[in-house]
């Protein structure tokens, strides 16, 4: 018997993968793609797929298992561009809007997941550690109090690759700093990279149109992954110039 790292109740633990496999398998993949670049050579890391560690009890990870399940169906539609529930419209080549999805279960899950490399004790996840967001972000799971879309905002970019979009990367990076004073957490998967601003109190001065909005409205800007092979610029492009960049184009960026 174990404390589980969630509900914090002497129960036996799951050995659970921190980045679940629903993120990595291609069942609902229609259109899967093979990524064909190789990303070794930058300071990138490849998230490692098959962590696996004792931190929740049964009841926990299907708590947190059905809010994955919510994100990775409306990942698969939108990498795909086309969907039953959701709104999904490509504006120009740089943005896709993204109307009804379930602000609760997406912001908790995307949260779950940055909370989960946090509590690792991996040192593949290390550079996820949290600090005091840690408890806080497991009070919001525990109690699914979704946070409003001024707190924790995130914000979501897809990749592509010559026009063609793959669900096939994951990614982790380094925690950056936005303004000097707002921590950034970011990690991509199924394609997509999340930005989450970790703060409960402040928010940037940025549009609020660049996050997840409580109406479920949600903007993607989208890259090349060529970007990311570019060894020089890997880190200052994702870190504060990059942010600012895109934060501008979207903007100036009307509906
Ligand atoms: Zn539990």
């Amino acid at each position: 018997m174990m404390k589980c790292r969630l509900c914090k109740s002497n129960k036996e633990l799951k050995d659970s993968h921190i980045i679940s496999e629903a993120f990595y398998s291609s069942l609902y993949d229609t259109k899967h793609r093979a990524l064909p670049v190789h990303l070794e050579k930058n300071k990138l890391e490849l998230i490692q797929k098959g962590l696996r560690e004792r931190l929740l009890c049964a009841c926990c990870e299907l708590k947190i298992s059905k809010w994955e399940n919510i994100l990775k169906k409306d990942l698969v539609d939108i990498g795909n561009l086309e969907s039953k529930f959701l709104k999904i419209k490509r504006i120009n080549k740089g943005f896709i809007k993204v109307e009804k999805i379930r602000y609760k279960e997406f912001k908790l899950a995307v949260l779950s997941i940055l909370w989960r490399m946090s509590v690792s004790s991996n040192d593949y996840f290390k550079s996820y550690s949290l600090g005091p967001y840690e408890e806080k972000i497991r009070v919001i799971l525990e109690s699914e109090m979704v946070p409003g879309e001024k707190q924790y905002p995130i914000s979501v970019t897809r990749y592509e690759l010559e026009d063609k979009f793959s669900s096939e990367i994951l990614l982790g990076f380094p925690s950056g700093k936005v303004d000097n004073y707002f921590t950034v957490q970011k990690f991509m998967i199924w394609g997509h990279c999340f930005m989450i601003f970790v703060n409960d109190r402040k928010f940037p001065s940025i549009n609020i149109n660049v996050f997840l909005r409580e109406s479920g409205d949600l903007y993607i800007d989208i890259r090349s992954l060529l970007e990311l092979g570019e060894p020089n610029s890997v880190l200052s492009r994702l870190l504060d110039e990059d942010v600012h960049t895109m934060f501008k184009e979207k903007m100036n960026w009307k509906n």
